[in-house]
């Protein structure tokens, strides 16, 4: 974590929380027993820029979603969630969360291709060292889920994919294997959950880090956010058609206006993405309702 990054919104929490590290979507703060305090904003990226309009709603849609899935993943990994008060400051945005000293790979699994993935197989016919058959398209399911890890980039930057052995030069062997087998198997069980709900879990992003104290102490445990619209692919099987770019369950209509005429950007053009209108707002908030509702099954309020 870096002092360099971005301020924090002003949240009007006590002062004893001292403010840590804000990237594009989160704040972090030290909580007064030394342990985490994990807020989702309600901020927006696209095109690796924080907007300069916010989503109503979208932290606490996420921070729902996060802790939906560390509940039904408790069989198959030890999560980063720790007991503790939530400030009425942050309430329903937030996590207490056990500080872990982070390792420096996104751990990225691909059941469908897409994304960088797919730009890695058009030009290779890999991804992160993994060989693929010919003839996959935009969207296709891949013959079994890839390990496709990646480098955390700077803000601003894209993260850069690696391959397994990159990985092991990076963390070292036991622990490149323990990430690779969690993550397949976390995408494996949220797979089976999700399709269930008529979607497809295209691709997905972990984080993992090693618990300095509490009762994983020493252990490999789930950090960061977990399978929310921001760190996944989410498709709705109803409309999957390899061939093409499928829609996405959160930004795409902020995607989509941002590179339309009407935004006036240019998404080469280095200039910083202009404000979002209304209705791309409303509709952008209720694919992330749209999406915890179908997950979970709940009514969001
Ligand atoms: P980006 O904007 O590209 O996502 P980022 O990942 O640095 O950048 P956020 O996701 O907003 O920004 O911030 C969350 C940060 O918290 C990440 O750096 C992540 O590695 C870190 N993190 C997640 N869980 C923990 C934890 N339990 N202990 C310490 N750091 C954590
Ligand atoms: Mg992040």
């Amino acid at each position: 974590m870096t002092s360099s990054s971005p301020e924090a919104p002003d949240y009007g929490l006590p002062p004893e929380y001292e403010h840590l590290y804000s990237g594009k979507v989160r704040d972090l703060y030290r909580t007064p027993d030394d342990k985490l305090l994990f807020v989702a904003s309600d901020r927006i990226s696209a095109y690796d820029w924080v907007l300069p309009t916010q989503i109503p709603d979208k932290g606490r849609i996420l921070t729902s979603l996060s802790k939906w899935w560390f509940k039904r993943l408790e069989g198959v990994v030890p999560n980063h969630l720790a007991s503790g008060k939530i400030p009425k400051a942050v309430a329903g945005r937030a996590m207490v969360c056990e500080q872990l000293d982070m390792l420096p790979v996104e751990c990225v699994v691909r059941g469908y291709l897409a994304g960088s993935g797919l730009a890695d197989y058009q030009a290779t016919r890999r991804i992160c060292g993994n060989g693929l058959p010919p003839g996959l398209q935009d969207g296709s399911e891949l013959p079994k889920p890839l390990f496709t890890p990646a480098t955390k980039a700077a803000i601003g930057d894209h993260d850069e994919n690696i391959t397994y052995d990159e990985t092991i030069v990076l963390i070292g062997q036991e622990e490149a294997q323990e990430l690779k087998r969690l993550s397949i198997d976390i995408y494996t069980r949220a797979l089976e959950i999700v399709r269930e709900r008529g979607l497809i879990l295209a691709d997905t992003k972990f984080e993992f880090g090693f618990a300095k104290s509490g009762k994983n102490a020493g252990r490999i445990v789930l950090g960061d956010e977990v399978l929310t619209p921001d760190s996944s692919r989410y498709w709705d099987s109803a409309t999957w058609a390899p061939g093409g770019p499928q829609p996405s369950f959160d930004k795409q209509f902020v995607r989509d206006w941002l590179t339309s005429p009407a935004s006036g950007w240019s998404k080469d053009s280095g200039d910083p993405p202009p404000a979002l209108p209304d209705e791309i707002v409303e509709r952008t908030r209720a694919k992330y309702v749209e999406a915890y509702e179908r997950l979970t099954g709940e009514t969001f309020s």
